[in-house]
């Protein structure tokens, strides 16, 4: 057993900096150094990075519309518009009579040929979930249930 250099004491003894010097220490006084701070990094700077928010592609509501008009503005056909697109005319019927969403890839090729604007950027703010945690009553189970609710 050797003696702390801090309180003097003998015990298992830990090499720690304290104070800009390597110290040969005990348990109670390896708090007073460096070595302790190592590797400690907020958990909250964490959750941060987990709610950064998501930008989502979406058609606007009243896209048949939208289409309809421009197309008729224009005075084009749907089989020339279809043809135009390299989409199929029943595809662009069924669009424009609001029966089928269409797709991203559609939308922004109908965007550009017509000038119209059919996709909207929604922002999704996500949900910041506290979990209150009591000690030793919850295993992994029951954490990914609660944080799916
Ligand atoms: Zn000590």
């Amino acid at each position: 057993m050797a003696q702390c250099d801090l309180c003097g004491s003998e015990s298992q003894l830990s090499r720690s900096v304290i104070e800009g010097a390597l110290l040969s220490v005990c348990r109670k006084c390896i708090s007073f150094g460096n070595g302790v701070e190592i590797g400690s990094q907020p958990v909250s700077r964490r959750k941060v990075d987990l709610a950064v928010p998501e930008i989502e592609e979406e058609i606007v509501q009243d896209y048949a519309e939208r289409i309809k008009t421009a197309r008729e503005k224009n005075c084009l056909t749907q089989e020339f518009l279809a043809k135009s697109l390299g989409e199929r005319e029943s595809i662009l019927q069924k669009i424009e009579a609001g029966h089928n969403e269409p797709t991203i890839n559609i939308a922004r090729k109908l965007e550009n040929f017509l000038k119209i604007k059919l996709i909207e950027k929604i922002e999704l703010k996500s949900e910041k979930k506290t979990l209150i945690i009591k000690d030793g009553s919850m295993t992994i189970g029951d954490l990914l249930k609660l944080a799916k609710k």
